[in-house]
């Protein structure tokens, strides 16, 4: 078995970033296997040097460890593009030069009970589905998938404990739409990197938390296209505030580094998110 946890250096590790890479440990060393972790720094107008060194000081506080090198996803934008290439060589690819106001006029006023909104935001209305798709991978563009292009695949995931978790292309049509694989300012997307690390670090099992499961059929079908396997998923509950919020990035109340400061101990935060002790 091959675990990682993947966060962003974007901000302070929270008591719901210590709960995936606990979870993410414990399943490793329980099954002997391995634990790895990747820092998914692609957007580099976010990430900063100073909170990718805080979340290795929190983790080793934990007690956990990894194998080094660390990935970091900012040396991979090569094999990011090997992917594209692979899924334009398809005719699968379309440049798009819409902004969020142009998006939000072609889709015109929302209906009643028409849930305009998939997991990346405003379900695209393929305004520039026309656009060329000759020669190479065009340079500092958006890229997005149309899912016209392609017959309706099923998309199968096992989701651990809950047995197999089924989609279909014809489904991410309604609720996902043509999602992009390519930022302008990236050349990539969340979802190719993910996809692409994945396979690349041969992880066997995602832990990560349940607000990411419906972006998980995305990742099965960019699996089938790049031919990559679809690992096992384990999507867990998460760690809410005391109002029932889910924590974000923000609540630096909730840091792990501020639990430390305090003198809370490894056991401490284990028992806060509902683990047993180590
Ligand atoms: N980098 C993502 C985050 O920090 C995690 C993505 C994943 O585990 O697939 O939320």
């Amino acid at each position: 078995m091959i675990t990682r946890f993947a966060p962003s250096p974007t901000g302070p590790l929270h008591l719901g970033h210590a709960y995936s890479a606990l979870v993410a440990y414990d399943m490793a060393v329980a099954a002997g296997g391995r634990f790895l972790l990747r820092i998914e720094d692609i957007d580099q107008s976010r990430a900063r040097a100073a909170w990718e060194q805080q979340i290795y000081d929190d983790l080793q506080w934990l007690g956990l460890t990894w194998e080094e090198p660390v990935m970091q996803q900012s040396d991979r934008l090569q094999d990011y593009h090997a992917a594209l290439n692979v899924l334009w060589g398809q005719g699968l690819l379309y440049p798009c030069t819409c902004s969020r106001s142009d998006i939000k006029e072609a889709m015109g006023a929302p209906q009643e009970g028409v849930d305009q909104h998939g997991p990346d935001g405003l379900i695209y209305p393929r305004t520039c589905c026309e656009a060329l798709r000759v020669g190479v991978v065009p340079p500092d563009v958006t890229l997005r998938l149309d899912l016209n292009a392609l017959p309706d695949l099923p998309l199968m995931y096992t989701e651990a404990d809950r047995g197999r978790h089924w989609a279909s292309v014809a489904e991410l049509r309604q609720t996902t739409g043509d999602f992009v694989v390519a930022r302008k300012d990236m050349a990539t997307s969340y979802h190719l990197a993910v996809v692409v690390d994945d396979a690349a670090q041969g992880v066997t099992d995602v832990v990560r938390g349940a607000d990411i499961q419906d972006a998980t059929p995305i990742h099965v079908l960019l699996q089938t296209l790049l031919n990559l396997p679809t690992p096992t998923y384990h999507h867990h509950r998460l760690i809410r505030d005391d109002n029932g919020k889910r924590l974000a990035k923000r609540d630096d109340a909730r840091a792990l580094s501020k639990y430390r400061a305090e003198g809370a101990t490894p056991n401490d935060i284990r028992r806060l998110v509902g683990l047993p002790a180590a």
